[in-house]
């Protein structure tokens, strides 16, 4: 009996917690999860996600500012998840009408959560407005809309304003979402409010999230935030939150190093046109034109030495030219409670998806395939590969095995269905029911692609809380069990 990380002698070695070592050391709890549950499971550490919210709730209180952390609950399907992000005290970003609705079942309200959709129906404003959920607006077709239905209802609209276009060194971001910043003030103050056209609507705060994960472009944002809602704030709005989405850069990797070697030889192998590295040699991005490498790797950076809380402490920390204060001390000086809205970052070392082997074979090209009982919906993000090594748990290992390098395919019909496109080598050829473990994978990859193509089901989730010291004694509960009480 024998568990390994995938490339035991470098690759992309991934960031561990303690208990998927203990679970990989109790094979017996992973073949009954699966045995009862099928293949792919997703098991998640509820404890590992409490941990999280306590480190970004400790950087805002180390600069003393009133805040709010709403968990993007998108970024995961379970309930579990949204019940602890409540129990934990923090709130939770929804983006549709069930996503909304099961957050209430579960305990959620006014105080703790927040409807931020990029598509607006009528039954998502109306269940909103009912129980008073603060509704970031986007556009004036939806403003209409919510101040009638709000009408309608007899109600007020408690709203933020969705703010794009920053200027960062002269150069407008552009963003498909939200009003323009410059359009914001006149807009508030010609529609919203007293007499006036949306007089159903009460301007609480102001909104961004932006692509990418730069810490200069959300710290300016945040800047001209404050600024804006210094203006509005003259102009008698209460404005009372500043919200800066999510989009907060998470670490997966254990070594830097490993990154840019990765990094160096793919650019290398797409340059010499060699096919050992990748599946049929793609480039992740990277790509000859006319004798050229060209593109940029076309995955998540999954190795960043800022990340977490270090992140959030940095756009904090910014000052703007020509301003002396911080963006924490402005904050601070205009009363307004910064808020984030973090979905894949709060997930950090929270979730694994094992597999189980389904059987191996050698293609034409004399390559190892290995066959596990899930698909690539099941693992898949925007990213063009998760670039981290799985681990493998054995049934039967033998020490002078021969080492051998596979590619793991999924269940789909299709020749993309391969689950890593990098080649990943191991001390031996796994078996049919051996394991595999992928690292890290509650934020988004889990859930936010999965399908049900060929019928097959959704993967079950499992939820467990590391309450006592004894792995054998954890209760792994069915997310589909998981209710408010
Ligand atoms: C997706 C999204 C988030 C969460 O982003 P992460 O990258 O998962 O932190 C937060 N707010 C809004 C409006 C979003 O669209």
């Amino acid at each position: 009996m024998k568990y390994v990380k995938g490339n035991p002698n470098g690759g992309l070695t991934p960031l561990t917690s303690a208990w998927m070592h203990k679970l990989l050391e109790h094979p017996s709890i992973l073949n009954q999860l699966v045995a009862k549950y099928g293949s792919p499971i997703n098991i998640h550490n509820l404890s590992s996600f409490e941990e999280n919210i306590r480190n970004y709730q400790k950087v805002f209180q180390s600069h003393k500012l009133k805040h709010k952390i709403y968990y993007a609950r998108k970024a995961n399907r379970c309930r579990g998840l949204v019940k602890q992000a409540l129990s934990t005290g923090i709130g939770v970003d929804t983006a549709s009408y069930k996503e909304l609705l099961q957050s209430l079942a579960l305990g959620g309200d006014r105080h703790n959560l927040v409807l931020t959709s990029a598509i607006k129906t009528t039954e998502q404003i109306e269940l909103a407005i009912k129980n008073n959920i603060t509704i970031i607006l986007d556009n004036y077709d939806e403003c209409k809309l919510v101040n009638a239905i709000a009408k309608k209802m007899e109600k007020k609209a408690e709203v933020g304003i969705r703010v794009s276009g920053v200027y960062i060194e002269d150069q407008k971001l552009y963003s498909r979402f939200g009003f323009d910043i410059e359009e914001v003030a006149a807009f508030v103050e010609s529609y919203i409010g007293g007499d006036k056209e949306l007089d159903r609507m009460e301007v609480g705060g102001l909104h961004f999230h932006l692509d990418g994960y730069s810490i200069e472009q959300r710290a300016i944002a945040l800047s001209s935030c404050i600024a804006l809602a210094r203006g509005l704030k003259q102009k008698g709005y209460s404005i009372s939150f500043i919200d800066m989405g999510g989009g907060i850069l998470m670490n997966y990797l254990a070594d830097e190093q490993e990154w840019k070697s990765f990094d160096e030889n793919l650019r290398d192998s797409v340059m010499k046109a060699k096919t050992s590295l990748t599946f049929n040699g793609t480039g992740l991005g990277y790509k000859m034109i006319n004798g050229k490498l060209e593109g940029k790797l076309d995955t998540y950076p999954f190795y960043n030495r800022i990340n977490g809380a270090t992140f959030i402490d940095e756009i904090l920390n910014y000052k703007a030219p020509k301003t002396n204060l911080s963006n924490a001390h402005r904050l601070i000086g205009e009363d307004i409670e910064i808020r984030i809205e973090p979905g894949r970052s709060l997930l950090n070392l929270t979730g694994i998806t094992v597999a189980k082997v389904a059987h191996r074979k050698r293609d034409s090209k004399g390559q190892w395939l290995v066959g596990l009982e899930m698909n690539m919906s099941q693992l898949m993000s925007s990213s063009a590969d998760f670039l981290l090594d799985p681990y493998i748990r054995y049934q039967d290992y033998t020490e002078d095995s021969e080492e051998v390098s596979v590619y793991f395919t999924g269940a789909y019909c299709l020749e993309r269905d391969i689950l890593l496109k990098r080649k990943i080598s191991l001390p031996q050829l796994p078996k049919r029911g051996d394991l595999v473990v992928f690292i890290n994978t509650a934020g988004y990859m889990m859930h936010f692609f999965e399908t049900e193509a060929h019928l097959f089901e959704l993967s079950k989730n499992i939820m467990f809380k590391e309450d006592v010291t004894d792995f054998n004694k954890v209760t792994f509960i069915d997310d589909n069990l998981i209710t408010k009480d």
